[in-house]
């Protein structure tokens, strides 16, 4: 592993987020090398501690981590420093500056400064205009701000952060955290797609009936009520997550595996995306919000959920790209919170054998032929399977659907990074590949835009399903009205 130098400076430096996952991809990046001596970490937060109190809640939060020798945890909270700071106060940053001037010779991370906002969202603008007019950016090393989601509530609130971060940060120095950019299958839609021709030579709408991609949740909304009811499925899963899947699936192929040519087929799929006028998008899109059921509570009575809440918890919607390649092949996309069960899979529907030569009569059989299907399995089990028709075996002949399958082996799994491990580690080395670039929200947003004009307007038949389900009887209905039905269903 080649070592990364750098002084981070991390804001929501004791956050949930943080303590749960940054620490915890910081130390496996620490002890597969990527981190070695030159490195040191400032928190930053409300909260009055002192470096000793800060690297103690470091070691907590790492402590389920297996160390590789022993006293490693110990050495690696010694790169851990903190001072307090109210990011609304421009003279904490003189403070900040100071300090990250020092860790710099200390550790000789010669200049290389990464940013990492992990708060509030409403903070990142002043934050970003701060370190630009308090000078905390270095004139030697790198100077990068990776920043967590959500990016904007629509478009125009988008524009304006990202308006606000370009004042301080070129595109190229900025990194949009979207965590399932960072999961394994989704990286490896790439691979199965550009690495195999039997993959890619069907991958159009001349093979392809149409593709599913599926986020389910078991849970409820849990402790992030007050959170999520502000924002809704739509925002909190579609803009970003969603999208950021299906521009992988759609895009043509990029001229190298580099994060600027992979972008700029991410950004070609995305403006091909149909955006919908408002009829449209009422017919193309299904919203759903949980009732009471199966010994749950309904969403609308967890604590910080008004009691008429018109939040979505549960979204289906049926996308189009206008394009050579897509024409006339829906991608049918759904994610919802109290589903059937925890997963994310995406299946790719193949059209049928034009001619089924099996259903003759002649053969004495009335059974007609299964779609093929490739289903990449992206959690919690991780690998795809295909379905193919095969004899049955035995006299006479009829056919029956057959799988070949890959699952990662449990080593693999142990060995594949965490999602924050991943994204962190491409930061510090500078690879934008599996971050969103300011393009691909930006119509994102607009396609997003229209739905969530429309749903504000119009008052949801809310609740409308049943914990444990897929979701609304209309998120099946709009796959039945194209004749088609989910791949995974109940
Ligand atoms: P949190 O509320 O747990 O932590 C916020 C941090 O910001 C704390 O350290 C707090 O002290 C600090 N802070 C708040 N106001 C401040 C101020 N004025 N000055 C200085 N410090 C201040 O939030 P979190 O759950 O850790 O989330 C952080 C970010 O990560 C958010 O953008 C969130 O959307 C995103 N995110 C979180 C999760 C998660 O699982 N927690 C998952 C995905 C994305």
């Amino acid at each position: 592993a080649t070592e990364n130098k750098a002084v981070i400076t991390l804001f929501g430096a004791t956050g949930d987020l943080a303590k749960r996952k940054l620490y915890t991809a910081l130390f496996k990046l620490y002890q597969k090398g990527y981190l070695q001596d030159h490195f040191a970490l400032l928190g930053t937060s409300r909260h009055p501690y002192t470096d000793e109190e800060f690297q103690q809640v470091v070691r907590d939060s790492i402590k389920d981590v297996e160390e590789t020798r022993k006293g490693e945890a110990a050495d690696f909270s010694k790169h851990f420093f903190y001072k307090s700071h109210d990011v609304t106060k421009p003279e904490h940053y003189t403070i900040l500056k100071k300090r990250i001037e020092e860790l710099d010779k200390q550790f000789g991370t010669e200049g290389n400064r990464l940013f990492y906002m992990s708060m509030a969202p409403q903070f990142f603008g002043t934050i970003a205009m701060n370190l630009k007019k308090q000078d905390l950016l270095s004139d030697e090393g790198f100077n990068r701000l990776v920043i967590e989601k959500p990016f904007g509530r629509d478009f125009d609130s988008a524009k304006k952060l990202n308006d606000e971060l370009s004042k301080t940060f070129d595109e190229n120095q900025i990194f949009r955290i979207d965590h399932y950019l960072g999961k394994e299958m989704v990286q490896n839609i790439q691979a199965l797609r550009f690495g195999n021709t039997i993959i890619e030579s069907l991958w159009n709408n001349r093979y392809i009936d149409n593709i599913q991609v599926t986020l389910s949740e078991k849970l409820g909304v849990e402790e992030r009520a007050g959170y999520y009811d502000n924002s809704g499925a739509l925002r909190d899963m579609v803009q970003n997550h969603i999208m950021q899947i299906v521009a992988q699936l759609a895009m043509e192929q990029p001229v190298s595996f580099t994060d600027t040519d992979v972008r700029v087929e991410k950004i070609k799929a995305l403006r091909s995306l149909r955006v919908y006028t408002p009829s449209e998008a009422a017919a193309n899109f299904v919203r759903g919000q949980y009732d009471a059921g199966n010994g749950t509570e309904a969403y609308r009575d967890a604590d910080g959920v008004a009691p008429d809440s018109g939040t979505e918890t549960f979204v289906a919607a049926k996308l189009m790209f206008d394009n050579y390649r897509w024409s006339g092949v829906p991608f049918y996309v759904r994610t919802g919170k109290k589903l059937a069960d925890k997963f994310t899979r995406i299946d790719v529907v193949f059209k049928k054998p034009l001619i089924d030569i099996f259903a003759d009569p002649r053969h004495e059989s009335d059974q007609t032929l299964n779609s093929n299907v490739l289903t990449i399995f992206v959690e919690p089990k991780s690998g795809f399977a295909m379905q193919l028709n095969a004899k049955r075996a035995g006299q006479g002949f009829t056919t029956q659907p057959v799988d070949l399958k890959y699952l990662q082996s449990d080593t693999d799994k142990k060995e594949s990074p965490e999602p924050y491990e991943r994204l962190f580690h491409d930061a510090l080395e500078g690879n934008h590949t599996n971050f969103a670039s300011w393009a691909e929200i930006a119509y994102a947003w607009k396609f997003v835009d229209v739905i969530r004009k429309l749903w504000d307007i119009e008052k949801p038949q809310f609740p409308n399903y049943v914990p444990g389900s897929m979701g609304p009887a209309a998120s099946d209905e709009l796959l039945a009205r194209d004749g088609r039905q989910w791949v995974y269903r109940l």
